[in-house]
């Protein structure tokens, strides 16, 4: 961090910053300069945080020299992490599909789903359990119940499951039925969620925030492996621009700035990245060329039917000429479908 001090600073005023910089342990720096004094500071600046630097007598402005997220920072730790869930390995040598229904609506229509997907070449079973909606008169989720009927799909199949939670008391349940917890993009800035979830020491999958810059994504998750929990997947789903012809837009240049910034595992969700059925493969393929580890799409058997996002949910056959187009791309980019 480097503060810099007005012109004409006296120097009482720069003494005083210094001082305050060396009294909680930290080296500084002085560059003085004809008119400019700026200090440099080494050390862990954490420690400055509540000191109010930016209003003291004297000070023009600081600037950050390194991200404020340490531990998903490739610069401290530059070997990529691989996630398993089940025998998926996210951000490992083969790219991994999550594939499901938007939200579980019967035992039925979880296990069709899981026998398809896993056919057609997903590792792994989405389906959310409790539902962030919009409305509060649309579906809620079956809650409970529904994380069951996950679990049983995953006995049946032996793919393992990931599935939202939007509270302490979902985090509590879930952690008895799935083998990774998503975070939504509602929530992606829910602090407190965050820190709990860190805590159960399950793969989190991290969805964008409809509204959130990459740099406050890598420290939504940096929350979460601050608990001690290094299992974060990225997930880009899309954010909010003035474009109107999508549900959201989706933001592929987050695949490249995330793989130079942090070391995580990151996956893309173009289903409510669009939010329409044919927009999702054209998508689905792109993201596989940008480099993503992973994809994210939601499927249903019978999307019309669906209590939520039908209009966006492939049909299986759909899914399963998306996983056969996938299949050349992915290889060519390194990371077979397999
Ligand atoms: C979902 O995955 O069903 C979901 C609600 O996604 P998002 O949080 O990205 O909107
Ligand atoms: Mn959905």
């Amino acid at each position: 961090m480097i503060i810099i001090m007005k012109p004409g600073a006296s120097a009482a005023a720069i003494d005083n910053i210094v001082e305050i910089i060396q009294n909680n342990g930290l080296e500084t720096h002085l560059s003085t300069g004809h008119e400019v004094t700026i200090i440099g500071v080494v050390g862990d600046k954490t420690v400055l945080a509540d000191k109010n630097l930016e209003i003291a007598e004297g000070v023009d402005r600081i600037l950050p020299v390194t991200e404020s997220y340490k531990l998903a920072n490739k610069k401290f730790h530059p070997e990529p992490t691989v996630v398993t869930v089940g025998n998926a390995h996210i951000g490992g040598d083969s790219l991994v599909i999550m594939s499901g229904p938007c939200a579980v609506e019967s035992a039925e229509q979880v296990m069709e789903t899981a026998v398809a997907i896993k056919k057609a070449g997903a590792q792994i079973l989405r389906g959310g359990a409790y539902k962030p909606r919009t409305s509060p008169y649309s579906f809620q989720g079956m809650e409970e119940d529904g994380l069951k009927l996950m679990k049983e799909a995953r006995e049946a199949t032996g793919l393992p499951v990931v599935c939202e939670v939007t509270s302490q008391a979902a985090i509590e349940a879930a952690v008895k039925y799935v083998d990774m917890l998503q975070i939504g993009a509602r929530n992606m800035q829910n602090f407190f969620l965050l820190k709990e979830v860190g805590k159960t020491g399950l793969p989190v999958l991290l969805k964008r925030g409809l509204s959130a810059t990459i740099e406050e994504w890598l420290n939504a998750a940096e929350y979460i492996l601050a608990e001690g929990n290094p299992n974060v997947v990225l997930c880009e789903r899309g954010i909010r621009t003035f474009e109107t012809a999508t549900r959201n837009t989706l933001d592929l240049s987050a695949i490249p700035v995330i793989r130079s910034k942090s070391h995580l595992p990151v996956i893309v969700d173009p289903s409510h990245a669009t939010g329409v059925r044919d927009y999702v493969k054209p998508l689905a393929l792109a993201a596989v060329a940008a480099g993503a580890d992973g994809l994210m799409i939601e499927t249903h058997p019978c999307p019309e039917k669906a209590l939520s996002d039908g209009p966006q949910s492939l049909t299986f056959p759909q899914f399963e000429e998306l996983c056969a187009v996938l299949r050349p791309i992915a290889s060519l980019m390194g990371k077979p479908l397999i």
